[in-house]
This record gives structure tokens, sequence and C-alpha cells, in this order.
């Protein structure tokens, strides 16, 4: 996927202001940025969901703007919220979605894979807000597609649902999948990602990988332990001399920790956020 100077403006606001983007095949990217920064509005637009203003835009090597069904039956879209069929059985739902793909995956296999198997016949109103987002990414995975896009996927999932879902993500991943995430949780990009970019106010500030984003691999370190007068810090280039000074002649040091900033350090440092 290529995407160059991609602008989008509303009558009286650019949500989007000159983008670049490169996206390998198999990778799994991850948009960061606040909220209003411009990132479900880039997907919607890779996706060919919306109009664009300016700028070159190749996604699967067509122009989402004018591609026609073959291309968007190779796209996985896994929407925010998607409010139809609720009267349907979440097997007959997916069944139903399969249709639409030259060569789907099994439905009850995809059902299995991201944990529905018990609700199979549930009615899809009658499912909890993790098990309808559940049933989102099933209906987005089925076509077997080469490229997921996944909008906050996890949002309401309970900690060992979203640890199944990164499963899944890396299941895709693995067999070749392209998946281009947006989260605001930084833990799931940290744990998928491949490269990461942040948005903020419709630009990009700032992009990597989890590990480098921000220069945060070469950060300064904060070691910190306990001594007779209590809670100890230092913020250091070097902790492994400073442990080996501090630790002189063998002596344990209470409560020792070595920490670099986490990538939602980083994040908040790059959005001018407040830690
Ligand atoms: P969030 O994290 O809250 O989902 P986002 O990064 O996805 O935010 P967008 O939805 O892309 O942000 O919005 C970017 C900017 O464009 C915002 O200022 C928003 O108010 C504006 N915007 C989005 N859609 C429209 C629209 N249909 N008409 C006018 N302005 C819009």
């Amino acid at each position: 996927m290529q995407v160059r100077g991609l602008r989008k403006s509303y009558a009286d606001t650019v949500a989007v202001d000159g983008i670049d983007l490169d996206i390998e095949q198999g990778r799994v990217f991850a948009l960061l940025g606040p909220n209003g920064a411009g990132k479900t509005t880039t997907v919607e637009i890779l996706e060919g969901h919306r109009t664009r203003t300016a700028g070159e835009v190749s996604v699967l090597g067509q122009d989402p703007g004018t591609a026609g069904r073959a291309w968007r039956a190779r796209i996985g879209i896994v929407l925010q919220t998607a409010g139809d069929a609720a009267g349907l059985t979440v097997a007959e739902s997916v069944h139903h979605y399969a249709g639409y793909y030259p060569r789907p995956a099994d439905p009850d296999a995809v059902i299995e894979q991201v944990g529905l198997a018990e609700k199979a016949r549930a009615r899809v109103k009658q499912l909890s807000g993790g098990q309808r987002r559940r049933l989102d990414v099933a209906l987005g995975i089925v076509g077997r597609p080469e490229l997921v896009f996944l909008d906050e996927p996890t949002t309401g999932f309970d900690p060992r649902a979203r640890r199944q879902f990164w499963d899944l993500v890396r299941a895709l991943a693995a067999d070749g999948t392209t998946i281009l995430l947006t989260t605001h949780y930084l833990d799931e990009a940290e744990a998928l990602a491949d490269d990461v970019a942040v948005i903020s106010g419709g630009t990009i500030v700032a992009r990597g990988t989890p590990a480098t984003l921000g220069g945060r691999s070469t950060a300064k370190v904060t070691v910190s332990w306990l001594d007779e007068t209590g809670p100890r810090s230092l913020l250091t280039d070097t902790p492994t001399a400073l442990v080996n000074e501090l630790s002189a002649g063998g002596r344990e040091l209470a409560g020792l920790t070595i920490s670099r900033p986490s990538l939602e350090d980083t994040y908040l440092e790059l959005i001018g956020g407040t830690r």
C-alpha cells in the first residue's frame, strides 16, 4: 500500500493534511493518534469509503476511489460499529457474509477462531458488546482477505478476549495477511505491530517500530531502588555501569527496577500530552 500527499478537507476542517504511508504486504501496521487526529478519515479513504481531496493512493495495486467489486473482495473491513442483521443468529450472519466472497473461509471455523462457537445459535442482538465485536471481526475475515482494516478492534473486550484477539491477528499475519490497525491501546500496538505511525492534527508526527518510535530505544533509562533514606531513582544513559557501581562489593539493591519509557510515555510526549 502506498499513500502520497493524502489530504482531506471537510467544509471548515482539514482532517488529513498531507500524509505519506508505505505498508508492505504481510506487515501489521498500527496507526496511532488522539481523538480527531484523522485516523478514521485516512482509513476510510484507503477502504474506498470516503473520497479524498488530494493525493495518490494505491491499495493492493489499485486506487480505492475507483476500484470495483473484485478489489473489494480482497479486503476485509472491521467497522467500529456494525448495526445490521440484529435478527439473524451468529452462524447465519457469518454464513451470509461468506456468500459475498469468491473464496471464503469455512464460516464455522471462523466462528470458532473468534471464540464465538458457544454463541453460534444466539441472535446477534443478544450478544454482549465484546461478543458483538468478535462477530464484527468474523465478518471482516470470513472472505479470506489479503488486507484487513481493523478500526479500534478491541474496544470493549475483556483482558482475556483481547489476548485471544491478538492471537487471531498474529495468526492472520503469519498467513501473510496485511493488517492496518487503529487503536488507542498502546500495549496493543506494541504487542501486534511491526510498524507504527503517530498521526496528530492530520499529519504524521512520528513513525518507526514500537521499539524505536520517537527515539525510545535510545532514551535515558530510569534506575530505581530503595536505600536507608527511602526510594531512590536516577536517569542514566549507562544503566549497567550505574547498577555495577551501586551494587559494588556484591551489595543487594532492594526494590531494583530498570525501565525505559513505555510506548505510551513516548506517544504522549510525541502528541504533546502530559505525563
Ligand atoms: P477518533 O480517535 O476519535 O476515532 P480519528 O483520528 O479517527 O478520531 P477522524 O474521525 O478522522 O479522527 O476525524 C478527523 C477530523 O475530521 C475531526 O476534526 C473530525 O471532527 C473531522 N471530521 C470527520 N468526519 C467528518 C465529517 N463527515 N464532516 C466534517 N468533519 C469531519
